[in-house]
């Protein structure tokens, strides 16, 4: 039997983001610091039989439809192609992505092709090898330009490709990448800064919003409302000079869309949270390890989406950064 994972304010939750490593290769600055951070110990990180046993919970209990594989790095996890085979084999049906900083993607592209992944959203917030650097630390920009053509010519399409602008450093660039993506058949996204990063460096006044987003990609381009309602997804889309090619931009602090989120996260070490800014988490690996049934570990997980909250308040004065990083929590 189906039970929805539905909160006190009407909104079900079928989209499951799962975290399958906090490790990164890469140390974009607004997500972690230059030595990395403390890694979970690895006993504590589900193991793939885990991984799959609680997403088949999720897809055949409670409802869930997508599902996005995320981290830290999901392509450094060395059960991934196997773990999204068994995820498909579910059901036909479900929407299967990855959220990958693209290293590595040039080899696995084909195989998570050929396992039933349907597309991968890649993270690039530059194409100019230095900024590239600059912002992750690592002079890969190639790997990830291969990796990006790779996963297009494997068919996991539309490669949507997320960009974060940061103040001084790439916010020149938004039309350069919104034409580059243009160019290569990939969707723009851009994503407003969030305070989820290790070393608590956001300030609300430094980041770049929205609204400069648009202005900037105005002087070059003409931007038309793509879809309306908007619905549960977070970008807000544009038709860009008529179409088709589209730019989207997930303005999570200053509009945000929390009243219209589907979705639910669940960490490596096996935690549901029921927001990207939640402060509690529940633990099923703990429960899982003891021996709970399909049946209570659903319970638990019902449990613990009943209390999301309305909004993550991030322009609230009481506002507080939850416990761990983007990297541990899954973007
Ligand atoms: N490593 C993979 C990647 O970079 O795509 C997956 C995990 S990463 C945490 C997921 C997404 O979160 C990336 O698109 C990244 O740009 C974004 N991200 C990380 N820290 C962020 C922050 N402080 N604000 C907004 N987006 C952030
Ligand atoms: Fe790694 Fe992704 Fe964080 Fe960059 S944003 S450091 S690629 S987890």
């Amino acid at each position: 039997m189906q039970r929805p994972l539905a909160d006190a304010y009407g909104r079900v939750a079928t989209d499951l983001r799962v975290s399958l490593t906090d490790r990164c290769n890469l140390r974009c600055s607004y997500c972690m610091p230059a030595e990395g951070l403390d890694w979970l110990p690895l006993p504590e990180v589900l193991t793939d039989d885990e991984v799959v046993r609680l997403i088949t919970i999720g897809v055949e209990r409670l409802g869930i439809r997508r599902i996005r594989f995320t981290g830290g790095e999901p392509l450094i996890r060395r059960g991934l192609v196997d773990i999204v085979r068994r995820t498909r084999a579910l059901d036909d049906d479900l929407e299967l992505s990855v959220t990958t900083n693209g290293l590595g993607l040039e080899r696995l592209a084909p195989s998570l092709a050929a396992a039933g992944l349907d597309r991968v959203n890649l993270s690039l917030d530059t194409v100019d090898p230095g900024r590239f650097r600059t912002i992750t630390r690592r002079d890969r920009l190639d790997d990830v330009l291969r990796g990006a053509k790779a996963a297009h010519e494997a068919g996991l399409t539309p490669v949507k490709v997320n960009a974060v602008l940061l103040r001084g450093v790439n916010d020149d660039e938004a039309c350069d990448l919104l034409a580059w993506a243009i160019a290569h058949e990939y969707e723009l996204r851009f994503i407003e800064q969030m305070p989820l990063d290790a070393q608590h460096d956001w300030h609300r006044d430094q980041m770049v919003t929205a609204e400069e987003i648009f202005e900037r990609l105005d002087q070059e381009f003409t931007l038309t409302p793509a879809r309306e309602p908007r619905g549960s997804a977070p970008a807000e889309l544009f038709l860009v000079d008529g179409g088709p090619a589209t730019v989207g931009v997930i303005a999570s602090v200053t509009r945000p869309f929390c009243g219209d989120c589907d979705r639910v996260r669940l960490t490596a070490d096996g935690q549901v949270r029921n927001c990207l800014f939640a402060r509690e988490e529940s633990d099923l690996r703990s429960a899982m390890r003891a021996g709970a049934s399909d049946d209570d570990l659903a319970d638990r997980w019902v449990t613990a989406m009943a209390s999301k909250r309305p909004g993550h308040g991030i322009d609230d004065p009481s506002f507080l950064q939850p416990d761990r990083p983007m990297s541990a929590i899954g973007g």
